[in-house]
């Protein structure tokens, strides 16, 4: 009796065996329910930090926000565990103004209900201010090829003036996970063997003036992405305006090149195989591409 009610009510979670199970957790598979889902989640990224001593007592941490998923989930889970565990730390939001209309300027809303929301004092350095040009008066001047690159280029330094600026010992970014394994592809395909033997460091430019690290490393984004909507937290998704057609260009040119060689290949299989199989390169090729240009040009500086 007791055995169908539980059955017709749901799974129970895995974990506390008491709530009903809410989400199939993506890293272990476990069905559990949304207040264990917080806890082990929070838990993990306390346990990276304390593992890797990314913090000393006392320490002034920027937090590189976008209003983009990442960081908005980064500046919430880590001022909530700076209070829990006591870590001693004064934390700032701090965000580059680029100049792109109909997306920074959209998203910097964004960085500014979350200073509130997260009682976070927030630093905006702005490309205009530390250049004398905005993202949007470089693009009529260049066009929109190589303009990522840039951008890239101009963010990262952004970034360490702000951090500068705000007299910070550290700066964390939302890098997480996925953004790391794809960092690693793209250096094994680069050949980048100095790259690829630092981009998985959790802490990087020890030796420069502001060190950067990445407690996400070991985060899912499909959790993050799971968290931030279960906690409906308030944040910013849409594509940069100024996105190149360097990839569509990209996904169009792997078209071609699978489909030409693919008609040649009538003795091999059923057509009915090779579509299935042609469709799910074209699938994995695409995703690459995707994630070369995201990596190239802009994930990888600032998420
Ligand atoms: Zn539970």
């Amino acid at each position: 009796m007791a055995e169908n009610h539980k059955k017709a009510a749901g799974r129970l979670c895995y974990l506390c065996n008491q709530r009903r199970a809410a989400l199939k957790r993506p890293k272990t598979l476990e069905q559990i329910c949304r207040e264990c889902f917080y806890e082990v989640f929070e838990e993990e990224i306390h346990q990276v930090i304390v593992k890797n001593q990314l913090f000393k007592p006392g320490e002034r941490i920027a937090i590189g926000a976008s209003g983009g998923k990442d960081s908005t989930v980064l500046a919430y889970v880590l001022s909530e565990l700076n209070r829990r565990h006591n870590y001693g730390l004064d934390l700032f939001l701090l965000s580059v103004d680029e100049g792109i209309t109909g997306y920074r300027d959209d998203s910097l809303e964004t960085v500014k209900r979350n200073e509130i929301q997260y009682g976070l004092p927030l630093k905006i350095v702005s490309y205009k201010d530390l250049y004398g040009w905005t993202m949007d008066e470089i693009v009529k001047m260049i066009g929109l090829k190589n303009n990522c690159t840039f951008c890239g280029v101009f963010r990262r330094q952004a970034l360490d003036r702000g951090a500068a600026l705000l007299k910070v010992d550290k700066l964390v970014t939302g890098h997480n996970a996925d953004d790391i394994a794809e960092t690693v592809l793209l250096n094994i395909l680069r050949g980048d063997i100095a790259r690829l033997s630092r981009c998985t460091s959790i802490t990087t430019g020890e030796d420069g003036p502001i060190p950067r690290c990445k407690p996400f490393k070991y985060t899912y984004e499909k959790e993050i992405v799971m968290y931030a909507y279960f906690k409906r937290l308030d944040y910013f998704s849409t594509e940069c305006t100024t996105l190149s057609p360097f990839f569509l260009g990209c996904n169009l040119l792997l078209f071609c090149f699978i489909i030409f060689p693919s008609c040649l290949l009538r003795d091999v299989g059923t057509w009915c195989l090779k579509f299935v199989s042609i469709n799910w390169i074209l699938y994995k090729l695409l995703s690459l591409s995707a994630s070369i240009h995201r990596v190239f040009c802009c994930r990888h500086i600032f998420t």
